[in-house]
């Protein structure tokens, strides 16, 4: 038989299909992947429902629900102060993982470069690398993660054509400042290239911190594609509901990807998502709240046990250095111990480092969970590092 496709050959199952499988196979407690155990507004749900049963389960038009790209729309108007024409200027995908390759799929070509920043999402590499792009990464360093300036500058060159980058970001919890997005949007324009913007992460900030889209700056609204999705926003991951704004001149082509992809994104999810992205500011404001809260709760009893707690200025995520607690293996042994011994599941940062010398005692936590089971799982933490008397761990601290 002939070799299949090298890239996708050489491509490892996503870290967190293997962790969620990990947790499983232990009934360990899941604060590795990223999902809510609530569910999302009663109302957005019911408004799905509802549409199950009205007979609305035929093809969509191909963008999306005319009412879900005006809600699109209002809600880019109303936080952001963003004018997209529903019409011409929002295409509805099947998640923002789609979105994300429609948009990539809709200006790259083989032997462009694409700059991408460590750690990252996992999907982003493989789809740039699929589409015969070159990727230039660029990496941020714990605990702070600042946006390393003259290494960002060197990466653009003369074949840029896109920046893809996340903001609020998964998993650092990095909020980008309105300085680094000045920095970031002068490069593009000094290259004149694109920017796929995920910003799936929009609502969920904490501390006063504001998302600030990129393609609300000087310059930067012809070349930008910003990405939403339901499942961060409405707390709904597993519908998969993402929505694309940019430039009626972008715009083609992204609904060409997304024609080739899926095509249509499901019609009773969409018409949930547009009662949804309707809701007043409370709501929003509420869901940064609660998330809030449940990250306070976390890091509080993850400094408690002994962990490094770096700041988390937004997303689902913090992450944790596990040295201070003695240990002397890397983050993905920690990970895998932690699951089979304390029944807890984390996710190593590695995963999220494609390029040689990542940093590899980092551990991200989900807090976007009950309450009493984020407690449940400090409690059972708590006792594993009791029962390890911490000897073993202490070879490192000396
Ligand atoms: N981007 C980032 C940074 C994410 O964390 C996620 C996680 N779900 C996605 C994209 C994908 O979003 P969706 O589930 O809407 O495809
Ligand atoms: N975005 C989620 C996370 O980072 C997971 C998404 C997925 O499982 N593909 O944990």
């Amino acid at each position: 038989m002939q070799p299949q496709n090298a890239l996708l050959s050489a491509t490892g199952t996503t870290i967190f299909t293997v962790m969620s499988a990990l947790a499983n196979q232990h009934q360990a407690i899941n604060l590795g992947q990223g999902f809510p155990d609530y569910d999302g507004p009663e109302d957005v749900v019911r408004a799905a429902a509802d549409a199950l049963l009205d007979g609305r389960n035929q093809y969509p038009p191909m963008t999306g629900l005319p009412e879900l790209r005006q809600a699109v729309s209002a809600h880019a108007k109303r936080f952001y102060g963003i004018d997209a024409d529903p019409n011409a200027e929002v295409i509805v995908t099947s998640g923002a993982t789609e979105a994300i390759t429609a948009c990539l799929m809709a200006v790259l070509n083989p032997g462009d470069e694409c700059v991408l920043i460590e750690p990252l999402y996992d999907t982003y590499l493989p789809v740039v690398k699929l589409l015969g792009a070159i990727p230039k990464l660029v990496r941020l360093s714990p605990p702070h993660w600042e946006l390393p300036r003259a290494e960002l500058a060197a990466a653009f060159g003369p074949k840029t054509k896109a920046i893809l980058f996340n903001t609020p970001m998964n998993p650092t919890g990095k909020v980008f400042t309105a300085a680094e997005l000045a920095f970031i949007a002068d490069l593009i324009a000094r290259h004149d290239c694109y920017a796929i913007c995920d910003e799936v992460y929009e609502h969920l900030t904490f501390d006063g911190w504001k998302h600030i889209p990129l393609m609300t700056l000087p310059g930067m609204r012809e070349r930008c594609m910003r990405i939403g999705s339901a499942g961060k926003t409405f707390s709904l991951t597993g519908w998969k509901v993402g929505y694309i704004t940019c430039d009626k001149s972008l715009a083609g082509n992204v609904t060409k990807a997304h024609q080739n992809l899926t095509f249509t994104t499901p019609p009773n999810l969409q018409r949930g998502v547009a009662v949804g992205l309707m809701k007043d500011d409370a709501y929003f404001a509420g869901l940064s709240s609660h998330l809030e809260h449940k990250r306070d709760r976390l890091a509080a009893g993850l400094a408690r046990l002994g962990f490094g707690v770096l700041e988390t200025k937004g997303t689902y995520f913090i992450t944790t250095d596990v040295r201070p607690l003695g240990w002397n293996g890397d983050d993905v042994s920690f990970c895998r111990t932690l699951t089979e011994e304390a029944k807890v599941t984390a996710i190593p940062n590695t995963a999220f480092y494609a390029t040689e010398g990542a940093p590899n005692h980092y551990v991200r936590f989900a807090f976007c969970k009950g309450d009493a089971l984020l407690d449940q799982a400090l409690a059972r933490m708590e006792a594993w590092l009791a029962a390890r008397g911490r000897a073993p761990m202490a070879a490192v601290g000396g």
